[in-house]
């Protein structure tokens, strides 16, 4: 099989995954965003599977991306940060990426809304802790509303909404619940603070099913769209 076949089998194999959750969940498949969670893949099979329609990549190591980016200047793509955002790297993730992701600090908000140029506003997501680990990254479920509020004041960003990265179940009841919990949380900040956050970031390979039945509008996908990530970082 070609590399193309194969990029478009691959494609075809996650958006009928999709489709069919969308499907059971009565929801409308085409307000679901793919993203191609393309950390410690080469930039030949993002390319390939840009041709084959892919438009939306993730990537978490900020020097592996930009490498990327480089090298594939020629396709117009949409670039998401997935990764964790350390404050002295904020003025290069907010002229080189579309989205980010992994907001968890106005902090972060105010530095990425700062070193923007004025021309687009950056898309960004604020990250819940929504398993509430403490240790893990994320806002804490109870203080998510306040961060949402202060970093809906900013000009160059545009809240878009909320990403979760929860503990890996088993069961696709177990798999549901945090992400209700996050459907529910959204829904409640936009209606107290009269926001219109509409996207959730939320589901991956082993639970893209859970999330969109959840209400997920953009799932994360690496493993099984791209195949196994090689042991070691190659950039
Ligand atoms: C790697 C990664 C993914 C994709 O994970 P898979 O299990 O390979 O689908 C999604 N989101 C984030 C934040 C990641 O780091």
């Amino acid at each position: 099989m070609s590399n193309s076949q194969y990029c478009k089998q691959q494609l075809t194999t996650i958006y009928e995954r999709l489709i069919k959750a969308a499907k059971s969940a009565n929801r409308n498949p085409e307000e679901i965003t793919l993203v191609g969670a393309s950390k410690q893949q080469s930039c030949e099979k993002i390319q390939q599977f840009h041709c084959a329609g892919l438009q939306h990549f993730g990537e978490n190591y900020l020097n592996e991306a930009l490498d990327k980016q480089q090298q594939l200047q020629m396709n117009p793509v949409q670039w998401h940060f997935i990764g964790k955002i350390q404050s002295n790297k904020t003025k290069i993730i907010g002229q080189h990426f579309d989205w980010v992701h992994g907001i968890d600090r106005f902090k972060i908000a105010q530095r990425l809304d700062n070193q923007r140029d004025s021309v687009t506003p950056l898309k960004v997501l604020i990250q819940v802790d929504i398993d509430n680990e403490a240790s893990k990254n994320g806002v804490s479920p109870e203080l998510a509303p306040e961060l949402a509020v202060q970093i809906a004041e900013l000009e160059n960003l545009e809240l878009k909404g909320l990403m979760v990265l929860p503990q890996k179940k088993l069961s696709f009841d177990e798999q549901r619940r945090p992400f209700a919990r996050t459907r529910q949380l959204l829904q409640s900040i936009n209606q107290q603070y009269d926001l219109k956050m509409d996207t959730l970031s939320m589901g991956m390979s082993n639970d893209l099913e859970a999330a969109i039945v959840e209400g997920s509008t953009m799932i994360r996908v690496g493993t099984a769209l791209f195949g196994a990530r090689p042991q070691t970082k190659t950039l």
